[in-house]
């Protein structure tokens, strides 16, 4: 199988999950292959950060759908967003009174400057209890807002609409043309969505629980670079024997 458009997750997938947002970045190593391929073929990020995050990460991409599709830019400016969205300032007033600035709140925004996602994050000190996330969880979806929440990760996430990385995929493939098959490589059952739309569905392993995820095939991390560069070696030619990667 030809490979005609490379699609993957961020987070966990391309740069290591477990990294405050401001330190987080791609390794040179994974960063190398993917130039490799993008010079070649259309490769875009699917993630629920938002572009100003992603973009200067990954400027050798051709096109971002930020906070879990609700917005996508391809690298010639051209912007598709989300029409109906919720507003998020009501719940996000609620989650700072109820934690304070005890836990790290991030806010995505869109083109336009309008609050996309916000997220509670502990990845950095404290544990957040249980009742405190219950209580928020609770709080926030008695509001309507879409909550997303794996209790594998460290943080959560509140949207302004359903995210959705499979419509995203599909209409990334729309935008940038691809006529063929397409590869999506994610690392968590939020990615499942656009396993199921790829037509090679790859998860990368970095230790957390896989039993949710439904990609075909499995990568280890430290091994990602490596299978990257045997895919562009390979003519983009997709198949199962390809070292470094084995059935999930
Ligand atoms: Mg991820």
């Amino acid at each position: 199988l030809i490979v005609h458009g490379l699609f993957a997750d961020y987070d966990g997938t391309l740069a290591p999950a477990e990294v405050d947002r401001e330190k987080s970045r791609l390794p040179s190593v994974i960063e190398a292959g993917l130039r490799e391929i993008a010079s070649r073929i259309p490769l875009a990020v699917i993630t629920s950060k938002d572009f100003e995050f992603i973009h200067p990460r990954t400027r050798f991409a051709d096109a971002w759908a930020c906070a879990g599709g609700l917005e996508i830019r391809l690298s010639n400016g051209k912007t598709f967003a989300t029409r109906k969205l919720r507003d998020l300032t009501v719940g996000l007033s609620y989650v700072y009174k109820m934690i304070g600035e005890r836990f790290y709140i991030e806010r995505k925004l869109g083109k336009s400057g309008r609050l996309l996602v916000f997220s509670i994050d502990w990845r950095r000190g404290q544990e957040i209890s249980r009742d405190l996330l219950g209580a928020i969880l609770n709080k926030l979806s008695q509001e309507g807002l879409c909550v997303s929440y794996n209790a594998s990760y460290p943080f959560v996430d509140v949207f302004a609409a359903k995210p959705d990385k499979g419509r995203a995929l599909n209409k990334l493939k729309k935008m940038l043309g691809i006529k063929g098959e397409v590869m999506f490589i994610g690392d968590s059952a939020a990615d499942n969505p656009a396993f199921d739309k790829a037509d090679v569905s790859l998860c990368v392993s970095h230790g957390q629980p896989l039993d949710e995820v439904r990609s075909e095939f499995v990568v280890d991390y430290d091994k990602l670079d490596l299978f990257l560069s045997s895919l562009a070696r390979n003519e983009l030619d997709f198949s199962p024997s390809l070292p470094h990667i084995r059935s999930k």
